[in-house]
């Protein structure tokens, strides 16, 4: 989307006559900004406000909404599939003159029993909102059962991965149980348990060692349960297996140990690297066989191995700094090549600014480090973070949307709702159905009412 954005402002006046067209496939209509799931699943931030409709920001684009499924740049096509899941197959073929690829990554699974049933993601706006409503009923269910084993299970929430997406989701929602077990008469701050699980010997990986450790000693004082060195045996019936030898029954896994890039990127003949990214040079384009660029080829993001200059060359890590950074680059070179050829000389390199990365631990705190170096915790990273993010959110209108949500924060308290039955909406109405020989379909209500 990023990338689109800054190439219709480029080629406005094209594309309005028509002598360039912009196509922007993408099965979801919406993007969604990930630094503010977190936020989303504590009930800070309405779920919509962190997404942008497409069709609203790229008038100037034709959006398709589907899953690119196979690319053949030989031919310069590629295919689509518009189906949502599910569904028979409904294949789109697009002849293209260049190609912008930028699908991302997704959640790196790993061979663990009873993980793909039992454990959830956490990378989609509605991987947030259940996961949220999932917490929520967990302490009612802890309320209500009488069953001693049933209640710890419900009250065992645990974190596998301790990256930003790990670490934020598991403090917010800490930290929103915290407020909502107020209102239950019978479930205390003391009764739940949350395990976090990371398999190297620190958490926070993209930060400093300072703030992870801060992070760290936060999170323990509060009570967290942070495993270092320890990664997830198996979840089969719903207990956790450690690799320290620990087990117990939980009935929450939260997968998030790191991403891969976009599996599609196997069914291409795109040059990749070991890891499956597209291999890329500093000006965003795709490396032909000749280690020139590859004619009609751009990417970024999460997807794309981009030589980092602060890192001696290798592939920058994949976070949203680099995407957006990369995308604007890329709309820029793409213009200029379009007229002067994909080797012209005035096509930049990516070079990084200096990092700059935050992340919210709950309301009023947060760890942050600037641009300039400083690093900062407390109340004072948390308005950072959030001035931050507000200044990153790829569009005013949800800049404003957010910015309220917050104020609507401060004055009342936290939003501690289950809506769980959201995602079983059909139950309500399949209740009102009773087996048996009943009347004919179609037959008309039994009695008048
Ligand atoms: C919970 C979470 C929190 C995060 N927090 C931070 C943070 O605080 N700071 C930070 O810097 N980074 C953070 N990140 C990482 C950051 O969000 C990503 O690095 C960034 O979004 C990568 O951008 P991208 O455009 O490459 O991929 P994405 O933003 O993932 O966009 C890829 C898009 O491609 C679409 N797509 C995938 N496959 C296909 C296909 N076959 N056909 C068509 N479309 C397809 C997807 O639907 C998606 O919309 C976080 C990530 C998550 C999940």
């Amino acid at each position: 989307m990023a990338a689109a954005l800054h190439l219709q402002r480029g080629l406005r006046e094209r594309l309005r006559s028509g002598e360039v067209e912009i196509t922007v496939v993408e099965p979801e209509a919406y993007f969604t900004y990930h630094p503010l799931l977190a936020e989303v699943a504590a009930g800070s931030i309405d779920p919509r406000h962190v997404v942008v409709p497409l069709r609203r920001v790229l008038p100037e684009c034709r959006v398709l909404t589907a899953r690119i499924t196979r690319i053949e740049h030989a031919t310069r096509r590629a295919f689509a599939d518009a189906a949502g899941p599910g569904e028979p197959p409904a294949p789109v073929e697009l002849p293209y003159d260049l190609l912008v690829v930028a699908p991302g990554s997704v959640s790196r699974g790993a061979p663990v029993p009873g993980l793909a049933e039992h454990g959830r993601g956490f990378s989609t706006v509605g991987d947030a909102v259940s996961l949220r409503n999932h917490v929520l009923e967990q302490l009612d269910l802890a309320s209500a059962t009488r069953d001693p084993a049933l209640r710890q299970a419900a009250l065992t929430f645990v974190f596998v991965g301790a990256g930003y997406a790990g670490v934020g989701a598991l403090a917010e929602l800490e930290d929103m149980a915290r407020t909502a077990v107020r209102d239950y008469h019978n479930v205390d701050v003391t009764d739940l348990r949350w395990v976090l699980a990371e398999a190297t010997d620190r958490i926070l990986a993209e930060e400093s060692p300072e703030l992870a450790e801060h992070t760290l000693r936060e999170l323990r004082e509060r009570g967290v349960d942070v495993r270092l060195g320890t990664t997830l045996a198996s979840a089969a019936d719903q207990v956790v297996a450690l690799s320290d030898g620990s087990r117990f029954a939980a009935r929450t896994l939260v997968w998030t140990a790191g991403v891969r890039p976009a599996p599609m990127l196997r069914d291409t003949d795109l040059p990749l690297d070991a890891l499956g990214r597209v291999r890329c040079l500093a000006t965003l384009q795709a490396v032909g066989p000749d280690g020139r660029a590859l004619p009609g080829v751009w990417a970024a993001g999460d997807c794309a191995a981009v030589p980092d200059p602060n890192a001696n060359g290798d592939p920058c890590a994949p976070n949203a700094q680099h995407a957006f950074a990369q995308a604007e680059l890329l709309a820029r070179n793409l213009v200029v090549a379009l007229d002067a050829g994909p080797y012209a000389p005035g096509l930049e390199a990516y070079e990084p600014g200096p990092a700059s990365c935050s992340t919210s631990l709950g309301i009023g705190r947060a760890v942050a480090h600037t641009r300039r170096g400083a690093r900062i915790t407390g109340r004072r990273a948390w308005w950072l973070h959030r001035a931050r993010h507000l200044r990153r959110l790829p569009s005013a209108e949800r800049r404003v949307r957010v910015l309220m949500d917050w104020v609507l924060g401060g004055v009342f308290s936290r939003e501690v709702v289950s809506l769980g039955g959201v995602e079983y909406q059909r139950s309500g109405f399949e209740e009102g159905f009773e087996p048996g020989p009943g009347r004919p379909p179609g037959a008309g209500p039994e009695a008048p009412r």
